[in-house]
């Protein structure tokens, strides 16, 4: 029989898998701590429950993780990129790094990614899976043992769309706000879900939400963005109203700057057209070149910046780290993959 996944089972799930095996509830909270909060690897290392239950405990659950297959660290800023390899073959990207106000994990949602931008190197191979909680958990989990650095913030920010993995990556959020972790620490990134974005605002969360914008009008956002296809800006922008209205989060827009496509006067005078007014942010990130897309990174960007906030849009680039080893989400993937096919 195949082992339950110990790790992608909310406390409430835990306490009644526990308590079916004739043990009280508490003991199901001692293994939650050990699991989440002491982040054991092993039931053996679970010092406070007795030897029979551990052995009990392996033989109906597994604690799995993700395995590091590659780790690259910048020797410019510290960056570390880690490849992690899944149980079926798979594998996905996590990115650790510092700021002033301590470390965030860049994690995926997804192998792969069915939502088809333009510029975006996790989508060309198309989507395999959704990643189950305890692969998201397991991330930050083995980023953690590996550098010794304790995660201060998650960004949903790797490969694949975390809204359309809604469930798991829901349960993922509830598992970590029961270890204790502040779900304010926590950005989640859509190009746009509009449907899931009002599910979320109701549930409440209180995680930041980052909507990734790019071009501030429905022709050449649909150009770039396939979804806008499906939810047009006027509908998205009235989902984020709604977000914000709903939990008094400020949101976060990404607009990656590409030379020549969206980095212009008018484009900027378009986004101050879209964004004036909003109590929002906008994070400017020069365009991470992908070798299988032709886009290309801005030369315009101080000007553009320079051009929201004198229209009053709180505005700033984006700091680029990990610049020599390849920090783009879905870039080590893809050359993971090449070298497979290649041999
Ligand atoms: N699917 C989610 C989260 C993953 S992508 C989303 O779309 O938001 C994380 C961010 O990186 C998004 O803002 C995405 O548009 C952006 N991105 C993707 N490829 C990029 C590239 N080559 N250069 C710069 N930003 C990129």
């Amino acid at each position: 029989m195949e082992k339950t996944d110990i790790l992608s089972l909310s406390s409430e799930e835990l306490a009644e898998q526990i308590c079916a095996m004739g043990e009280k509830k508490f003991r199901a909270k001692q293994v939650f701590d050990w699991l989440h909060v002491k982040k054991v690897s092993d039931f053996s290392q679970m010092s406070n429950i007795s030897a029979q239950f551990r052995e009990q405990l392996s033989e109906k659950f597994c604690i799995y993780r993700p395995k590091i297959k590659k780790r690259l660290v910048s020797r410019i800023d510290n960056t570390v990129k880690y490849l992690y390899g899944l149980s079926d073959g798979s594998s996905v990207e996590s990115v650790l790094m510092e700021y002033n106000h301590g470390n965030s994990l860049c994690v995926s949602t997804q192998v792969g990614c069915k939502m088809g931008c333009r510029f975006c190197a996790s989508t060309i191979a198309g989507w395999i899976r959704n990643l189950k909680p305890s692969e998201i958990l397991g991330q930050i989990y083995e980023s953690e043992r590996d550098s010794g650095k304790p995660v201060d913030s998650i960004v949903l920010m790797g490969i694949g769309e975390p809204l359309d993995n809604f469930e798991n990556v829901v349960k993922f959020l509830k598992i970590l706000s029961e270890s204790g972790y502040s779900l304010r620490r926590v950005s989640l990134s859509t190009c746009g879900v509009v449907d899931k974005i009002y599910e979320l605002s109701e549930m409440k969360l209180g995680v930041t939400l980052s909507v990734s914008l790019h071009a501030a009008t429905d022709a050449k956002r649909s150009e770039i963005m396939p979804i806008n296809k499906r939810y047009d800006l006027k509908t998205l922008m009235k989902a984020c109203d709604d977000y914000f209205n709903a939990t008094g989060r400020r949101i976060s827009f990404e607009y990656s700057l590409i030379e020549g496509v969206n980095d212009d006067d008018s484009s900027a005078d378009e986004l101050i057209r879209l964004l004036g007014g909003k109590n929002c942010h906008v994070n400017l990130i020069p365009i991470n070149e992908v070798k299988e897309r032709e886009y290309k990174k801005s030369r315009s960007v101080e000007r553009f910046q320079k051009r929201l906030c004198a229209a009053g849009l709180n505005a700033t680039v984006r700091r680029t780290l990990g610049a020599d080893i390849n920090a783009a989400c879905g870039q080590l993937r893809r050359d993971d993959l090449e070298e497979k096919h290649n041999n």
